[in-house]
């Protein structure tokens, strides 16, 4: 009996086997810088956009904090630039999602929905999630006053009042921000104590615009436009309130998007990969950029900054590497 070795689309599995210089997992604005880098140095990258193409950033409407827009621009217009400007020189976009890696030997394995893709350096840009409240209202208004990132949108508030939902040092940290610009800042915590450090929780207990609402969660945000208020409920009592704001800053965690790599490449205890200031994992020809492996600054500047200097690693890689096989030739 023959084997059939065709997959759905028809085609070979040989077929299928796509062989690239660089592969760039990710098409947020680390995946895209590092794909104009790339393709600026004539790897022509290939790109695997993932489900989000664009990244976090095309969700929102105004992007008022990324150089040379001085107007401001919308997340998706930005990140549309930065991907005409990569094909512009020759990286080559396509919409599908790694689903499994091979870091274990070079060519690196890449294998997608419908696909293998064979890489000789690869770059990680998979990003990160804000993790989210799930609560009715919180989808719906994200971007319109809903957000996930105070340095991003604090301005947007001032004189304004806004919940801010955690108790860990992001939550605290993000609120003394904010407290710069609006008029309140009401942190709601579900435990009796927050859980951020010391130093950070006397600061915020010393700021006269900060208030705590501890035992408490929100059950809805409210508004149709934008953002008008909060349900709240004690998780104590069950006593249940609403209070009017303008903005909810929701501070609960990130989860880096890399549990591929689990077992692959070294991760932090958060599951970030960890990399050095050369943008290099603990895989040689292995790089990594953006959210996925900065728990620290998440932005589109610092992201696409980290992209760039990976795409510039990842091109050294392989010219040293090529130099090599070049000197076993010669020597042999
Ligand atoms: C609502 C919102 C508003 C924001 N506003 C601002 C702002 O105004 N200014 C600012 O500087 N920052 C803002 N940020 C933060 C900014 O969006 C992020 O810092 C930035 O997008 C991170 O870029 P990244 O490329 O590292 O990752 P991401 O943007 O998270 O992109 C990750 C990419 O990896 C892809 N991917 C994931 N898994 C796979 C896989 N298995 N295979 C292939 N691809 C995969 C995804 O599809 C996506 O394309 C905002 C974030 C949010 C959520």
């Amino acid at each position: 009996m023959e084997l059939n070795l065709s997959n759905f689309s028809g085609q070979t599995a040989a077929e299928n086997q796509k062989h690239n210089r660089v592969l760039i997992l990710g098409s947020g604005p680390a995946g895209l810088s590092a794909a104009l880098y790339a393709a600026r140095a004539d790897l022509e990258p290939l790109v695997l956009t993932g489900m989000e193409l664009g990244g976090q950033v095309s969700l929102t409407f105004a992007v008022d904090n990324y150089p040379g827009f001085p107007e401001g621009i919308s997340g998706a217009d930005l990140v549309e630039r930065f991907q005409k400007q990569a094909e512009r020189f020759g990286a080559i976009i396509e919409f599908d999602t790694a689903t499994q890696v091979d870091l274990s030997k070079r060519p690196f394995k890449v294998q997608t929905y419908g696909a293998t893709y064979l890489a000789d350096a690869m770059i990680i840009a998979s990003g990160a999630n804000a993790r989210h409240l799930d609560i009715p209202g919180e989808k719906e208004l994200t971007g319109r006053g809903v957000s996930y990132c105070a340095t991003c949108d604090a301005y947007f508030f001032k004189e304004k009042n806004v919940i801010v939902v955690g108790g860990g040092d992001s939550a605290l940290e993000e609120s003394l921000f904010l407290a710069r610009f609006v008029q309140s800042v009401s942190i709601v915590h579900r435990r009796d104590e927050l859980r951020a450090g010391a130093i950070l929780q006397s600061e915020a207990k010393k700021n006269p615009k900060i208030k705590f609402f501890l035992n408490t969660v929100l059950t809805e945000i409210t508004g149709t436009e934008a953002v008008t208020g909060v349900r709240m409920k004690n998780v104590i009592t069950g006593e249940e309130s609403q209070l009017p704001v303008d903005g909810v800053f929701v501070f609960v965690g990130h989860t880096p998007n890399t549990q591929l790599f689990e077992g692959q490449l070294e991760l932090d205890p958060a599951g970030y990969i960890m990399s050095d200031t050369l943008m290099r994992t603990s895989v040689p020809g292995v790089f990594a950029a953006g959210e996925a492996a900065d728990p620290h600054y998440r932005q589109v500047i610092t992201s696409a900054g980290m992209g760039a200097a990976a795409a510039m690693q990842a091109n050294h890689f392989l010219e040293n590497a090529a130099r090599e096989e070049n000197e076993e030739v010669s020597y042999a």
